[in-house]
């Protein structure tokens, strides 16, 4: 199976190997970042990746929105008692 560069900041796959520099280092057109450490996987793999991070972000806004609307409901309360 193909394997695919991944820029570890930015996670795009816009990665080559800079072979005009002597470095031997890779570059993302992307943001621009230079390293000789980059994430190597199969297509499979990158798509697991984004979508288990599209999940993960999901649920995450989950939590702010369940913390946000407990903030009030405490708020509320307190409101309340000192009524
Ligand atoms: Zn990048």
């Amino acid at each position: 199976m193909k394997r695919i560069l991944v820029c570890p900041v930015c996670k795009s796959t816009d990665v080559e190997y800079d072979t005009a520099g002597v470095t031997g280092k890779y570059r993302c057109k992307n943001c621009g970042f230079v390293g000789s450490a980059v994430l190597e996987m199969t297509e499979g793999e990158y798509k697991e990746m984004i979508e288990g991070e599209e999940i993960e972000k999901k649920a995450e806004q989950e939590i702010r929105g369940k913390k946000r609307k407990q903030d009030q409901e405490e708020k509320g309360e307190k409101r309340d008692f000192h009524f």
